[in-house]
C-alpha cells in the first residue's frame, strides 16, 4: 500500500517508521528543510506519563481567571476575532467538568503507558540515541494546597497504573540535589520514577534517517496546499516546492500529521477538528562543569515549567498562550521564565547564551489526540497531541499503523 504522510514532526515521523516496518511504501511531505523543525524542535523534553491529567480539569477555570491579564501568567488567553478560538475556549470549559476530565486523563494515561513501552522497544531495536535519561520526573510544589490536591490525584493515577510516589521537601532534594537551594520553599513533591526525558528534535532527526535508510521518501521544503476529494475519497494532495512548483501526489492512503496546521487543511474538505494552537516557550541553557544544573527531569507545578537535562544543555519549557498562529517571542514571558529558573537554581547554566524558542502545541480542548479514520475511507488523522506529543508519539505512530493494517491497537483508547 502506498501511504503519504503530511508532516515530519515527531508524530509524522514515528507514523512513517511503523508503516514502513509493516511493509508499506511511505512518502512524507513537510514544508521545512528537515524533520522536527516546528513544535517538535525545542519542547520540554519530558516523556511524562505522570502528566496525563489534562489542563482542562475542575480547578482550571478559577486558576485561569486569577491569571487573566497578567503578562507573565503561565496561561494567557488573548481574545481574538476568531470563531475557532472562542469555540475551542467553550469546549475547554466543558472538558473541565469532573467526569470529562477524569475520562480524558484515563485515555491519555493509557495511551502514554503504551507509548513509553513502544519507545523502549524502538530503542532496543534500533539503538537510537537522543540525549535520553531514564531517571524519572519529580514534580515539586511550592503551594501547600496544590500539593495536597496532587496527593489525591496521585492516588487515582496509581489506581490506573501510573507509579507516583509522594515525597517530602527533604526527599525531593535528595532525588535532585540541585533543588537544595529551593528546599525551604517546597511543600513537597510527587516522583514518577518510570518517566524519562530526551531531545525530541534529535529523536525525530535520527528516526527520519533510519526511515530513509529503509526506503521512506521525504519531500522536504514542500508545502501542502490542499487535499483533493473525488467520489467520497481523497484523490490526491497538492503540494508546492521552491523548484518544482505545484504538483499533485497520489497514494492509496493519506495521514494528516501537521500539528496545529491540520485544522485549516481539513476545514478545506469539510472536516472540522477541534485543534487550536497553544503557544509555549522554551529556553535552552548551555551547562558546563562549573554549573549546578538539575539532571533529574523536574516540573515546577506553581509555574507550569518543566526542566530537562539534554546532555550539556538544560531545557526549560512552559507557559501557554491562546493567541492564534503567532510564534513571535515575547520578551516579558521569556524573562519571567528565566527569572524563575535562576531563583530556584542560581547556577543553572550560562544565562548569557540562553536560546529562546516558541512553538505551537496542537491542542484539543481535553488534550486527547485525534487518531484514526475519517469519513473519507482513505484519510487518517494523527494530530492534536497538545502538551504531550513527544510522550505519545511512538504509541500514536504504532497505533495508526495498526489501524491502517486492519489490526486493533493493543491499547484501551478512544480512536476515531
Ligand atoms: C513549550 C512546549 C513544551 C512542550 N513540552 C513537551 C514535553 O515536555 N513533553 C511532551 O510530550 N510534549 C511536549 N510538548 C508538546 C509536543 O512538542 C508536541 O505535542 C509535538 O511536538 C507535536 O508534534 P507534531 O508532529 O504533531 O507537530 P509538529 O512537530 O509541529 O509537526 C508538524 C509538521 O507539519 C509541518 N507542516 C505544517 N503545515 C504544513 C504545510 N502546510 N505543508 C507542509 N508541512 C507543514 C511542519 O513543518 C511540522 O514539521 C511541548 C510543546 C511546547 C510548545
Amino acid at each position: 500500500m502506498k501511504v503519504i504522510i503530511l508532516g515530519a514532526g515527531v508524530v509524522g515521523v514515528t507514523s512513517a517508521w511503523y508503516l514502513r516496518r509493516a511493509g508499506h511504501e511511505v512518502t512524507v511531505v513537510d514544508r521545512q528543510p528537515g524533520p522536527g523543525l516546528e513544535t517538535s524542535f525545542a519542547n520540554g523534553g519530558q516523556i511524562s506519563v505522570s502528566h496525563a491529567e489534562p489542563w482542562a480539569n475542575p480547578a482550571a477555570p478559577l486558576q485561569t481567571l486569577k491569571w487573566l491579564g497578567r503578562q507573565d501568567a503561565p496561561l494567557l488567553y488573548r481574545p481574538r476575532a476568531d470563531f475557532n478560538q472562542w469555540l475551542w475556549g467553550a469546549r475547554f470549559l466543558f472538558e473541565c467538568l469532573p467526569h470529562r476530565a477524569r475520562d480524558n486523563a484515563r485515555q491519555i494515561l493509557s495511551l502514554a503507558l503504551y507509548s513509553v513501552a513502544e519507545l523502549k522497544a524502538l530503542r532496543r531495536e534500533t539503538g537510537i540515541a537522543y540525549d535520553e535519561l531514564a531517571r524519572g520526573i519529580l514534580s515539586f510544589y511550592t503551594d501547600q494546597r496544590e500539593f495536597e490536591r496532587a496527593i489525591t490525584l496521585a492516588d487515582s493515577m496509581r489506581a490506573w497504573g501510573c507509579v507516583r510516589e509522594v515525597r517530602t521537601a527533604q526527599e525531593c532534594a535528595v532525588i535532585e540535589p540541585a533543588l537544595r537551594h529551593a528546599q525551604s520553599r517546597l511543600a513537597g513533591g510527587v516522583f514518577a520514577p518510570d518517566d524519562e526525558s530526551g531531545d525530541a528534535h534529535v529523536f525525530t532527526q535520527q528516526l527520519a534517517a533510519l526511515c530513509e535508510k529503509r526506503g521512506v521518501i521525504f519531500r522536504f521544503s514542500h508545502t501542502v496546499r490542499r487535499l483533493h476529494e473525488a467520489g467520497g475519497s481523497i484523490a490526491g494532495v497538492e503540494i508546492a516546492g521552491p523548484q518544482t512548483g505545484a504538483e499533485t501526489l497520489h497514494a492509496d492512503r493519506y495521514i494528516v500529521a501537521l500539528g496545529s496546521y491540520s485544522a485549516p487543511l481539513l476545514r478545506g474538505i469539510g472536516i472540522p477538528i477541534p485543534v487550536y494552537p497553544v503557544k509555549g516557550y522554551s529556553v535552552t541553557l548551555p551547562v558546563g562543569p562549573q554549573h549546578d544544573a538539575p539532571s533529574v527531569s523536574l516540573t515546577d507545578e506553581a509555574r507550569k515549567l518543566v526542566f530537562s537535562r539534554l546532555g550539556s544543555r538544560l531545557r526549560i519549557a512552559g507557559t501557554a498562550e491562546l493567541a492564534g498562529y503567532d510564534v513571535e517571542i515575547n520578551r516579558i514571558r521569556c524573562e519571567a521564565l528565566l527569572r524563575r529558573v535562576f531563583e530556584l537554581f542560581p547556577d543553572a547554566g550560562d544565562r548569557g547564551r540562553a536560546e529562546l524558542w516558541a512553538g505551537l502545541r496542537p491542542a484539543t480542548p481535553g488534550n486527547v489526540p485525534l487518531i484514526g479514520g475519517t469519513r473519507y475511507p482513505n484519510l487518517f488523522l494523527n494530530t492534536g497531541h497538545g502538551t504531550l506529543g513527544w510522550t505519545l508519539a511512538c504509541g500514536s505512530g504504532r497505533a495508526i499503523s495498526d489501524i491502517m493494517n486492519g489490526i486493533r491497537p493493543e491499547v484501551d483508547f478512544r480512536f476515531l
